[in-house]
């Protein structure tokens, strides 16, 4: 027989700076654990897959928004140890398309608080954005972009080459092959530190009394009369309500427990970064044309990303080939980064979509909804999609934010279309 489900709220202890100031008195040891360890019960009345950014957010708002604290998160390895911790971290919402710019640029307004929100600092660094045009074609998307973003109310706007030098310094706007011919400039967009997302949302679903599994892989899915009953996995069997599938590049092997399959690819995603030099930007580019994007971390690191593996598969580190790839496309609009040390390399495996857009969607099993298909642009979109998420789950029925998003629209014919205006999606 299963346990009783019985969640329990720990009180909130705040961090703040007289909490420093007392724990530095006391040579910090009253600091608690941040989440509790916590072990499987037998039910629950919301499961979810996957301790990463998203899955996180949408129990978050399914305790914040809709009183449902009853839930696990289930997780097969560490919590944000999946591609929520292995991302470039950059945040954006100039979008092309209607429901894409609501989606993200909610899940932008969300960031801007979420510090406060959380009381848990996740570093949020609105310090710009530009989106380089190095082609004809990138100069006229991107002009259309900004006007799509101006009719979304999202503020961005097109600038010219000298506004981009005296914004990025560095950069070698004259290039022989692709010379900078202007760019998509959004203020508000930046960066955020990535493990910061998860902890903070860990730490509040735990004080709301959620259960977060770590070591727990889910290996099948009971279902009975059309309907989830069970999730079978390493650390026994817990009975639910409704399940929420929310493992990016593992999406179609879940699914396929569950007997239904996804459009979805899985393909690896790599970055890397450089030894830690002084400031010398403080905007994040991404260079689409080169595939290539930069930002500089707080410890001066020059963070890197390109483009997916050529390949499907489900290769969770960095190859050779790629560092060279991504720093020769860069090198010309970036000559500095010939003469540095590259430090560290890995990879994530990122769930694609036909139409680089995300899959919010009931499915054929009753009770099972799935969160995925954020491919290789997902981090920005965390607290707007666990938002969505959390009221398709709370509701049965997808909200305004997500409704656009079920994974019937590629039986229909019904793309939201960003592989053309994005071209990378980050
Ligand atoms: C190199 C790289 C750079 C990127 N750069 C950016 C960027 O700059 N900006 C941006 O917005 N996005 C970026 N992304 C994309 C972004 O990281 C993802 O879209 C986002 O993190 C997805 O979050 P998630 O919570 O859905 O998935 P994940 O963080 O991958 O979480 C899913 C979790 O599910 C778990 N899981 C899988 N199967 C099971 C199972 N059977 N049982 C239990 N648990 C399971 C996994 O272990 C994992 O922890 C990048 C991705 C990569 C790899």
């Amino acid at each position: 027989m299963p346990e009783p489900s019985t969640p329990t709220a720990r009180k909130p202890r705040r961090y703040s700076v007289f909490a420093i100031a007392r724990e530095a008195m006391r040579l910090h040891s009253g600091w608690e654990r941040a989440w509790a360890d916590a072990q499987p019960r037998g039910r629950y009345k919301v499961v979810v897959i996957g301790a990463g950014g998203h899955g996180l957010a949408t129990a978050y708002y399914l305790g914040k928004n809709f009183g449902i604290t009853d839930v696990a998160v289930l997780e097969k390895g560490w919590l944000g140890g999946g591609n929520t911790g292995r991302n470039t971290t950059i945040i954006r919402s100039n979008y092309l398309q209607d429901p894409s710019a609501a989606i993200y640029d909610k899940s932008l307004k969300l960031y801007e608080t979420l510090s406060q929100e959380l009381n848990y600092n996740v570093m949020f660094s609105p310090r710009g954005l530009i989106m380089l045009a190095q082609t004809e074609h990138e100069v006229r998307g991107y002009k259309r972009t900004a006007i799509a973003n101006h009719l979304q109310g999202v503020a961005t706007r097109w600038i010219e080459p000298a506004e981009v030098k005296r914004l990025v310094p560095i950069m070698n706007i004259d290039g022989p092959r692709y010379p900078v011919l202007g760019g998509l400039y959004q203020e508000r967009g930046g960066t955020a530190r990535h493990d910061a997302v998860a902890w903070g949302y860990a730490r509040a679903c735990s004080q709301m009394g959620m259960d977060i599994v770590q070591n727990c892989e889910v290996a099948g899915v009971d279902i009975a009369g059309g309907r989830v009953r069970a999730v079978e996995t390493t650390r026994g069997r817990i009975e639910c309500d409704k399940l929420a599938i929310v493992v990016a590049g593992h999406s179609s092997v879940v699914a396929e427990m569950a007997g239904f399959r996804l459009p979805i690819e899985s393909i690896a995603l790599q970055a890397l970064v450089s030894e830690p030099i002084k400031p010398c930007m403080d905007v994040v580019v991404m260079a689409n044309t080169v595939h290539g994007y930069l930002s500089q971390s707080d410890k001066g690191e020059m963070v890197i990303g390109g483009g997916t593996d050529g390949f499907n598969n489900y290769t969770q580190r960095g190859s050779w080939q790629h560092v060279e790839e991504t720093v020769r496309a860069l090198i010309e609009t970036f000559p500095m980064l010939s003469r540095l040390k590259m430090l560290r390399q890995w990879g994530g495996i990122v769930d694609m979509t036909g139409d680089r857009s995300p899959i919010l969607s009931a499915t054929p099993v009753g009770g099972v909804f799935v969160n995925c298909g954020w491919g290789t642009g997902g981090f920005k979109a965390i607290p707007g999609s666990g938002w969505a998420m959390a009221e398709l789950v709370a509701k049965g029925a997808p909200g305004p934010l997500a409704a656009d998003f079920g994974m019937s629209r590629f039986a229909e014919g019904r793309f939201i279309d960003e592989s053309v205006a994005a071209g990378v999606a980050h």
